[in-house]
């Protein structure tokens, strides 16, 4: 186990600039992931951990000791590639015995440590298998074998259940999970893929065009987003661009079209480091009040239903209001709300739930 730290980490490509200084470190034994749309450089920062790759400018640390230069051999790093990068031609235990013949281990040093690391990831008898006559799911477990099997300090997984069903990939996200927390292995996992990063992660990093966007748990990134790139990369979020007017010790008061919204000033939502004028208010859509009637409460909307959409445990609603479709949520808990579409229906945005956060993309009206 090591802990990992960038410093001021800098990847340029001609004339891309792949990743503009980062800095964050990712802990002893954590499960840290790269989370962000193609292209982000979420990859190229991976591979900047495993030596593949060298910054340009910065500095790569494992446990204080500077690897900003050291070839990937001798880093004690394991990594599943996305398309498994398996040799074709090898059986499963001669992929799985690749590195530790590498590390010149004895024949039968290879043959314990190649049986367990396979027996770990479920795939004991298969030994003498070729890879080729592997499901998917199987091959993506022989990748594991493989990262594991050298007992690496650090585990690195880029997108590695892209190529699965979804079936699959609910499956293997369980199993790393859990291969991760019985190794205790700091491990940083690369995806685009949002329900994996929340669901598997300690911490999750979220990438936006080479910047680092936020480092926090699961529940910070989607409870207190830093900006809206974050709120809307991370499941869904009704996102209006107002205007800051004030701000006072008890509420953030802001302008949303012709009407004033009061956003509670509390430690979730304090604005701080906010200036006036332009930002943006986001809520979640399962955080949305909706009403038939109008109750007469602040930040309350009128609208009109536009859509609804059964999905089983909820009802998802897109309101129209004035050029916005809110999305509410509402969990089936067995009570209609008794709304249909083409209905006029109140909104309430409360005040509690509302984020007052930094806009720094191009906000979409409908
Ligand atoms: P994806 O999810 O599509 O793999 P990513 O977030 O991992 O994307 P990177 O592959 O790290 O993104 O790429 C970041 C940027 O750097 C992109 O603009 C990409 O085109 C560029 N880039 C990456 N590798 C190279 C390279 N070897 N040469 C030139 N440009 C590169």
């Amino acid at each position: 186990m090591a802990t990992v730290k960038l410093q001021e980490v800098v990847k340029v490509f001609g004339d891309v600039v792949a990743v503009q200084k980062l800095n964050f470190t990712i802990k002893e034994g954590e499960f840290f992931t790269f989370l962000g749309p193609s292209g982000c450089g979420k990859t190229t920062t991976l591979r900047m951990i495993a030596g593949f790759y060298y910054p340009t400018e910065g500095k790569v640390l494992f446990d204080e000791k500077d690897m900003t230069k050291v070839p990937p051999e001798q880093r004690n790093t394991g990594m599943v590639f996305q398309n498994y990068a398996l040799f074709p031609h090898m059986t499963v235990f001669e992929n799985v015995a690749f590195g530790l013949k590498l590390r010149k281990l004895s024949k039968s040093e290879i043959k314990i440590k190649v049986l367990d690391a396979l027996a770990k990831v479920r795939l004991k008898g298969y030994e003498d298998r070729q890879i080729t006559q592997l499901s998917g799911g199987q091959q993506q477990r022989v990748a594991l074998a493989r990262a594991l099997a050298i007992e690496p300090a650090i585990l690195l997984l880029d997108e590695p259940l892209s190529n699965l069903d979804a079936r699959l990939r609910d499956e293997m996200r369980m199993e790393i999970k859990r291969l991760q927390k019985e190794y205790g292995i700091t491990t940083i996992y690369v995806t685009h893929d949002q329900v994996e990063a929340l669901s598997m992660s300690d911490r999750i990093a979220v990438f936006n065009m080479g910047v680092c966007q936020q480092v926090g748990t699961p529940y910070e990134i989607y409870n207190q987003p830093a900006n809206d790139f974050v709120a809307s990369f991370i499941g869904e979020t009704n996102l209006f661009p107002v205007i800051l007017s004030s701000i006072t010790e008890k509420s953030i008061i802001v302008q949303l079209e012709d009407r004033i919204i009061t956003v509670k000033n509390e430690p979730l939502n304090s604005a701080e480091g906010i200036d006036k004028g332009p930002v943006s208010l986001s809520i979640r859509p399962e955080r949305i009040k909706m009403s038939t009637n109008p109750i007469g409460v602040p930040n309350e909307l009128e609208g009109k239903v536009e859509l609804i959409q059964f999905i089983g445990n909820a009802m998802e609603y897109e309101i129209r209001w004035k050029n916005y479709l809110i999305k509410a949520l509402v969990l089936n808990d067995g009570n209609e709300i008794g709304l249909k579409e083409g209905d006029p229906v109140w909104v309430t945005l409360n005040e509690d739930q509302l984020r007052v956060i930094p806009r720094i993309t191009e906000v979409k009206k409908d």
